[in-house]
């Protein structure tokens, strides 16, 4: 039996800043992650497509945005781990309907302090100039945000807690050790045990099994995406910033080719293929119709990975769970879980060890609105 302070279910890019921070706030600390699968073949982290934007329509997200997006820019100092960030902006498209939601997200974006613009659709083209603007009311520039290596920020964490101190336990979490209300540490798959007062259940899109095989059901379900990696056939001039058309259909540069996806209805299910009839389809005549160069264009390759969808308003579920005495959920991300893992980090670690979330207010995104339904319903998903 191993004993530690904290132990985290989950060694992705959300438990591994967790873990980190834990350390810096608190050096002496006893941490280990457990992580069911060290090669992070099915894990949602590496098969993100790496984006940070401030573009959100709920101010918590804006916030959590902003300070992660200052962490990103000086990871390679602080953190001594590259991962290749590059600022090439987040643009969303929009015509005549949805150009008023639009304005309304920019208000609440500028009044937060970020350097959002709204652009006509001249204007649009002065940064794409492939694109056909002819059907759009304007578009919602986040100059600045951008996209990083989303393994390298798992990774640069990840080594960073060792180097504290971390105990990186390659191993499944199959059940809570209870003890009077409290969670008293996890059982594992090998038959070992660790015993500790608080455990975090940062296990993505497989975490709410875990929690309600235990009797904590928690309302995330997973959610398959696909990505899927072309080359143009004429390339853009300028760099390109992550695009959302108004059909959903994004694309951004990813050196000297061109990553595209679409959220589209799907059933929960952890199905991890890709399916290149459904580029064909559904995502290719956006491409062409949108970006006439490219419209001749060869799909290379792709991947499907999956979200851990908090199905009432897409927002993660933080903090502590309030029938669990010493139970920290840090689920739900539904797409954003990578740009926001900074601050999700730095939140979690003081909500253990100091009782609060202090340097970023995660306190909007709490498990206890499960219960008073205090939603916080993001409109900006991609
Ligand atoms: C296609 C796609 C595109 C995306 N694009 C973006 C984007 O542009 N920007 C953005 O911010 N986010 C994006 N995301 C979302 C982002 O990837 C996730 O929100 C983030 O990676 C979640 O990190 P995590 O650590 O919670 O989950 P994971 O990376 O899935 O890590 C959880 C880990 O827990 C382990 N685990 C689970 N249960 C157990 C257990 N019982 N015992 C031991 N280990 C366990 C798993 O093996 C896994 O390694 C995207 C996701 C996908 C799928």
């Amino acid at each position: 039996m191993t004993k530690v302070d904290v132990a985290i279910i989950g060694g992705g890019v959300i438990g591994a800043s967790i873990a980190w921070h834990l350390l810096e706030l608190k050096p002496d600390l006893a941490v280990a992650i457990i992580e069911k699968d060290p090669s992070y073949q099915e894990s949602s982290t590496p098969r993100s497509a790496g984006g940070i934007r401030r573009l959100f329509t709920k101010e918590v997200h804006i916030r959590l945005s902003q300070y992660s997006l200052e962490i990103y820019r000086n990871f390679s100092r602080t953190l001594g781990q590259e991962i290749s960030f590059r600022p090439y902006g987040y643009l969303f498209l929009a015509r005549k309907e949805s150009w008023p939601s639009l304005k309304a997200a920019h208000d609440l974006q500028r009044s937060l302090g970020v350097t959002a613009e709204l652009l006509s659709p001249a204007q649009i083209r002065e940064i794409i100039p492939e694109l056909k603007v002819d059907d759009l009311e304007g578009g919602l520039y986040g100059r600045g945000d951008g996209y990083m290596d989303p393994y390298a920020v798992m990774q640069g964490y990840l080594r960073r807690a060792k180097e504290k101190g971390a105990l990186y336990l390659e191993d499944e979490a199959t059940s809570f050790v209870l003890e009077g209300g409290s969670i008293r540490g996890v059982g594992l798959a090998s038959g070992k045990e660790i015993q500790a007062s608080a455990v975090v259940n940062a296990g993505g899109a497989w975490g709410a099994d875990l929690s309600r095989r235990m009797g904590y059901p928690l309302p995330v379900v997973p959610l398959p995406r696909q990505v899927f990696v072309l080359q143009p056939g004429i390339p853009f001039q300028n760099h390109l910033p992550l695009t959302i058309d108004p059909t959903g259909v994004y694309f951004r540069e990813e050196g000297q080719k061109i990553i595209a996806g679409y959220s589209e209805e799907r059933e929960p299910s952890f199905e991890l293929t890709w399916d290149p009839r459904f580029f064909e389809e559904h995502i290719w005549p956006v491409l062409a119709e949108r970006a006439p160069n490219l419209e001749a264009l060869r799909l290379e390759r792709g991947w499907a990975g999956i979200y851990d969808d908090h199905i009432h308003d897409h927002s993660a579920l933080l903090g502590p769970h309030p029938e669990l005495q010493g139970y920290y959920v840090a689920l739900g991300f539904s797409g954003h879980g990578l740009q926001h893992a900074p601050a999700v980090g730095i939140g979690m670690a003081e909500w253990i060890l100091r009782g609060a979330p202090q340097t970023v207010d995660l306190t909007p995104l709490t498990v206890e609105r499960l219960w008073t339904k205090n939603w916080v319903r993001e409109e900006a998903i991609v």
